[in-house]
């Protein structure tokens, strides 16, 4: 089911999105070379995803979550009962940073972005938040399950949520093959577990 948004809801998103697609603000500040950020939603969507950062593939498609790790949770939203395509069609795509924070130092992948560029971003989400009023939050990954829960263990908060604010909040794990934390047949199981509350909350609220 889609809910409505009210006129002042989809002016305050439309305004918001296009205050961050001209934020350069971490490139002012010498942390990136070139600003480049990326926004994806609609005021309707009931599901945020929050992630990490965008990828350089994200970046150059134009779209939050579309390398390998969108392809993962897009499959796990399926397992949870969504529909192909949920994932970009009917979700809030945001993240810590917005901006492609380029590859880390150590050749292992994507640069984590730091705590400076996430605080000087955070306000957006905040924002996004507020307008929202989201029903579910899908925290994915170490990064954002963090911003939210503090320091933690995957494993003691996969499988788990917390309500707040009428939202309730849901760590997964991150989605890209870059993690090992799921080849633990264990670590699978709070993942099914994770995906068993995300399904019956697609009931409850007619996500
Ligand atoms: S990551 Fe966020 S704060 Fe930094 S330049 Fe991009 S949009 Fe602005």
């Amino acid at each position: 089911m889609t809910t409505i948004p009210s006129r002042d809801q989809e002016a305050a998103i439309t305004s918001l999105q296009q205050r961050i697609l001209s934020c350069r603000l971490c490139q002012q500040h010498g942390y990136i070379p070139i600003a480049h950020p990326i926004v994806s939603g609609r005021a309707s969507d009931r599901v945020l995803v929050i992630g990490q950062a965008p990828g350089h593939r994200s970046v150059a498609n134009n779209l939050p979550f579309s390398g390998p790790g969108g392809r993962i949770l897009q499959k796990w939203l399926e397992q949870a009962g969504f529909p192909p395509r949920y994932l970009h069609e009917h979700t809030y795509l945001s993240s810590l940073t917005r901006c492609d924070p380029g590859r880390s130092p150590k050749g292992n992948g994507d640069r984590r972005p730091s705590p400076q560029e996430v605080a000087l971003c955070r306000p957006y989400l905040e924002e996004e938040i507020r307008i929202l009023q989201p029903k579910v939050v899908l925290l994915v990954g170490t990064m954002a399950i963090e911003a939210f829960f503090g320091k933690v263990r995957l494993e003691e908060v996969i499988g788990t949520y917390e309500e707040r604010d009428g939202m309730r909040l849901l760590p997964l794990p991150h989605p890209s093959g870059v993690s090992r934390w799921l080849n633990d047949p264990a670590h699978q199981k709070l993942l099914q577990q994770a995906l068993g509350l995300l399904s019956s909350w697609r009931v409850t609220f007619a996500l």
